[in-house]
C-alpha cells in the first residue's frame, strides 16, 4: 500500500539506487551483510531478466581513493571481496581507468573496478512491478493507513484515511523511514533511528549536462557521480552530506548541491558547463544498528516488519525470503541476523 497516487513519487530519485555489493566491506559491515548484498545483487540482475523493462542500467562501479592509507584500503577490501565473496573487483592501472571512464587518476590516487555494481531507475523499477502485479491480479489500493484494528495479539482489520476498513489475515509493516510510525499504530515498536537524526536525512542533486554520459557510477572521494540518462547525473555524497537536515533551507541545500557539482565538475570533463536541476532530500531506513530488519514482532503473531536501507539492493532477495516466510512458513536463516527482536532488552519488552 502507497500514500501516494505515484508508486515511485515518494522515493523518486531521492535515493541514488546504487545497487551493490562494492560500498559495504569498506563501510564495515558484518561478513553476513556483505553477503546478503552480493546475493541481493544476483536477485536484483535476475529480476531485471524476469520482469523486462529497462529500469537496470549494469554500470559497474569505478572508486577512486586518494592518498597511499586509503588506497592501501581500497585495494584490500577489493580483494577481500573478490577472494572472499565471490564479488569480483579489479585494481585498476591509469590505462584501464581511462579505457573506462572519462576520468583521469591523480598522481596519489587508486582506483577499484566493481563490475557487478548497478544503478535502478526507481520510478521505471516500481511502475514496471505494478503492473506485473496487476497483471497477477493484484489489487493495488492507494491510501495513507491511519489505524489497525487488534484482537489480542493479533492484527484483524487496517484503517485508511479514506474511511474504510480492510479486514486482514495479517499485517506487513514495510514503509521505509515511517515504518515505526505506521507499526506504532498497531502497537508494535520498530527500532529505528529517529528522522530528525542526522544520519537518517541524505540529500541527491539531479545535475544535467551537454558532455557524454559518464558510463560507470563514479565514486570520488569527495563526491558520488551516478549516471541517470544521457544527459543527466545524480550527485551525493558517500561521506556525510553537507550537514544538510530537515531542518535546512532551500539555499543551504542548493548551496551543497553547488559544491558538489563544482567537484564533479573538477573531475569529469563532460560536467564542465552543467547546472543543478533539482534537489532531493530522502529519508533513510535505518534501524538502530544500521541493518535490515525482517521478521515478526515478539507482541504480533500475524504481522511482519521488512525495512531496510540499500533497498535498491536489498529488497528483490528480502522480498523473496519473507514471502518463503509469511506464505509457505519457512523461516530462512539468512534473516536470522535481522530479526526485529533482535533489539528487545529483555523478557517482556516489545
Ligand atoms: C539519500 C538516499 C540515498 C540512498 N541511496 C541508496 C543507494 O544508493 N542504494 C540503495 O540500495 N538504497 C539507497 N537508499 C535507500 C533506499 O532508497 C531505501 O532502502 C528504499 O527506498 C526503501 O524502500 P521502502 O519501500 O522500504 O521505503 P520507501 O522507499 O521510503 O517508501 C516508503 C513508502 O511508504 C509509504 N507510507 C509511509 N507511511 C504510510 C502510511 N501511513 N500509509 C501508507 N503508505 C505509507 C510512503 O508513501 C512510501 O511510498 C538511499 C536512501 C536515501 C534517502
Amino acid at each position: 500500500m502507497v500514500a501516494s497516487d505515484d508508486p515511485g513519487e515518494e522515493i523518486g530519485w531521492a535515493s541514488v539506487a546504487w545497487c551493490n555489493a562494492s560500498s559495504k566491506v569498506r563501510r564495515g559491515y558484518p561478513d553476513h551483510y556483505v553477503r546478503l548484498n552480493v546475493s541481493g545483487v544476483d536477485s536484483v540482475r535476475a529480476l531485471a531478466a524476469e520482469l523486462g523493462g529497462s529500469w537496470l542500467e549494469p554500470t559497474g562501479t569505478l572508486e577512486i581513493a586518494a592518498g597511499p592509507e586509503a588506497g592501501r584500503k581500497l585495494a584490500a577490501d577489493a580483494r577481500r571481496l573478490d577472494r572472499e565473496f565471490g564479488y569480483p573487483a579489479e585494481i585498476l592501472t591509469r590505462e584501464r581507468v581511462a579505457e573506462l571512464a572519462d576520468v583521469t587518476l591523480r598522481a596519489d590516487e587508486t582506483a577499484a573496478f566493481f563490475s557487478r555494481d548497478a544503478v535502478v531507475d526507481p520510478v521505471a523499477l516500481l511502475g514496471r512491478l505494478a503492473a506485473a502485479y496487476r497483471e497477477g491480479g493484484g489489487r493495488l489500493v492507494r491510501d495513507r493507513v491511519v489505524g489497525f484494528e487488534r484482537d489480542g495479539a493479533a492484527i484483524r482489520a487496517v484503517r485508511l484515511a479514506g474511511g474504510t476498513a480492510l479486514r486482514a489475515e495479517g499485517g506487513g509493516f514495510a514503509a521505509g523511514a515511517w515504518t515505526p510510525d505506521l507499526a506504532a499504530a498497531a502497537g508494535i515498536a520498530v527500532a529505528m533511528l529517529p528522522r530528525d537524526d542526522g544520519r537518517v536525512p541524505g540529500l541527491v542533486a539531479a545535475v544535467g549536462h551537454g558532455g557524454r554520459a559518464p558510463g560507470p557510477m563514479l565514486l570520488f572521494p569527495e563526491v558520488m557521480v551516478r549516471p541517470a540518462g544521457p544527459r543527466r547525473v545524480l550527485l551525493a555524497s558517500d561521506r556525510g552530506d553537507g550537514g544538510v537536515g530537515r531542518a535546512s533551507t532551500d539555499e543551504e541545500l542548493g548551496a551543497v548541491a553547488e559544491v558538489w557539482r563544482r567537484r564533479a565538475a573538477a573531475r569529469v570533463p563532460a560536467l564542465e558547463g552543467s547546472e543543478v536541476l533539482d534537489l532531493r532530500l530522502g529519508m533513510r531506513a535505518l534501524s538502530g544498528d544500521g541493518l535490515t530488519i525482517a521478521g515478526v514482532p515478539s507482541n504480533t503473531v500475524n504481522a511482519y516488519v521488512l525495512t531496510t536501507h540499500s533497498g535498491f539492493t536489498l529488497a528483490p532477495l528480502l522480498g523473496e525470503l519473507a514471502a518463503a516466510e509469511i506464505c509457505r512458513g519457512e523461516d530462512q536463516d539468512l534473516l536470522t541476523p535481522y530479526r526485529p527482536t533482535r533489539f528487545e532488552k529483555g523478557p517482556g519488552a516489545t
